[in-house]
């Protein structure tokens, strides 16, 4: 089961035509939809569930800049204003903390990783530094954890997942935005070569331009027509904790646990050092391009080859726009937690914060993470599909990106100045 959200009441109506139709209403696209909407452009968020009920409420909340790859750093700087801002723009909280962010190294090698990450950000100025181990012990006391040393970065943060998504909802449709739920989008239509609208299970909906921001759907949405976008999901489980006395506010990532304050002032908890990798067949089609990250993350990954991968198999890769489609036979994207990673996660937190020994576990669940070859998301045209953008692929820290990278794709839709450069994120890449 998905974290609930703050409930959203959204459209009945179903328009014949907008200006832009976005494809997903997970984070990224309702952040998109804002974006859009605040400059008076027509548009449509089309979703095949319930808004967020896939990734965007199952994150963990972190807001991040430490570990991201250099390239990455300027939309997360970019992310974090706007989140400053948000509460405000969108008339309501959104969990938004500045609570400091710190990942902890048991060995000289997880610690030399760090240095080396810090070093390739110095032209930067974040404010991220090492730490010895006194100093982690007197920033989160009562530990037991021998550690080598670790990073922190006070200026990262956190915000809820159970609030923000509903937050940029409301707050799009009350600048015009049309959200639709439970319509599954089949494919695009095209005049002339171009996209002139998109067809879904209600019928078609005629847009000058459609952005695609369906998660780990992007790829077989592409794959319909013809365009391989290479994305690969992994499975991460996670518990809450109900409200106890935790030692920070600061959200701590070891090697084998990470635990952050939720607002109600339970901890929201993983295995940090695991994940679940079940094996597909677009393993087979485009794991090749993954062989660079396999060799460095292979530890973390607990490859399976069973159930997700017949379920996988019976969903279809080509389909008729007049045919229902694998959106429509999969509203949400629920995969089963593994109770083992969460065992683990628990145990190895309270070896190293004894205070968690007392937490009672609230709920658990698990979310779908869609990975690209190097951990980037794409932001974009889609190549060879004029009037067809996308923002997808956000590789497990797309939710801290979220603000940012919604604007970037809605600056691209409209053809304005991009709040940053996107260079990084062409499809083109590939
Ligand atoms: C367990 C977990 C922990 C995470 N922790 C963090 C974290 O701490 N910090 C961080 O920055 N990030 C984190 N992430 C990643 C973050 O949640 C995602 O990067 C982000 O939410 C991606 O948002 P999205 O809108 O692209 O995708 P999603 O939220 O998955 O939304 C995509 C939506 O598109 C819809 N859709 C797909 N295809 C169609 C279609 N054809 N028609 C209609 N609708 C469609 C889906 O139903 C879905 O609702 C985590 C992810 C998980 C799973």
């Amino acid at each position: 089961m998905a974290p609930t959200i703050e409930p959203v009441q959204t459209s009945r109506d179903f328009p014949a035509s907008t200006t832009v139709v976005i494809i997903g209403g997970g984070i990224i696209g309702l952040t998109a939809a804002l974006a859009l909407s605040e400059r008076g452009i027509p548009v449509v968020v089309l979703e095949k569930g319930r808004i967020a009920g896939e990734q965007s409420s199952r994150n963990l909340g972190w807001i991040r800049k430490t570990s991201r790859h250099r390239e990455d750093v300027p939309l997360a700087l970019a992310s974090d204003r706007l989140w400053a801002g948000m509460a405000e723009r969108v008339g309501s909280d959104v969990g938004y903390r500045q609570s400091g962010i710190m990942f902890l190294a048991k060995t000289d090698e997880q610690l030399a990783m760090h240095e080396a990450w810090l070093k390739s950000v110095e032209s930067l100025s974040l404010d991220s530094k090492l730490l010895s181990a006194r100093e982690i012990d007197s920033r989160v006391p009562g530990g037991k954890g021998e550690w080598a040393g670790g990073i922190f970065t006070a200026s990262d943060g956190r915000a809820e997942p159970s609030l923000a998504s509903s937050a940029i909802a409301k707050a799009a449709m009350a600048k015009g935005a049309v959200i639709v739920e439970n319509c599954a989008v089949r494919t695009v239509s095209r005049s002339g070569g171009k996209v002139s609208g998109v067809v879904t299970e209600r019928g078609e909906i005629r847009c000058d331009q459609a952005l695609l921001t369906g998660g780990m759907w992007s790829r077989r949405f592409l794959g319909n027509i013809g365009v391989s976008l290479p994305t690969l999901p992994l499975i991460l489980s996670v518990f809450k904790t109900a409200p106890m006395e935790g030692p920070t506010e600061i959200a701590v990532g070891g090697p084998d646990f990470s635990f952050r304050k939720h607002k109600d002032g339970g901890y929201i908890i993983t295995q940090r050092g695991a994940l679940d990798a079940p094996l597909l067949l677009d393993h087979l089609l485009v794991g090749s391009r993954y062989l660079g990250v396999l060799r460095s993350q292979r530890h973390l990954l607990r490859i399976s080859l069973g159930k997700h991968f017949l379920r996988d198999l019976a969903l279809p890769r080509r389909w008729r726009a007049g045919k229902s489609s694998p959106f429509e036979r999969v509203r949400t994207m629920d995969p089963p937690v593994n109770a083992g990673l969460n065992d683990e996660a628990q145990r190895n937190l309270a070896a190293a914060w004894p205070v968690f020994e007392q937490a009672t576990v609230e709920s658990s669940w698990a979310g779908m993470i869609d990975i690209t070859p190097d951990s980037n998301p794409v932001i974009g045209a889609v190549p060879g599909v004029p009037g067809l953008s996308i923002a997808s692929g956000f590789s497990g820290h797309g939710f801290g990106t979220s603000p940012a990278a919604g604007q970037l794709a809605a600056d691209l839709v409209a053809g304005s100045e991009p709040i940053i450069d996107p260079t990084p994120y062409r499809f083109e890449r590939f």
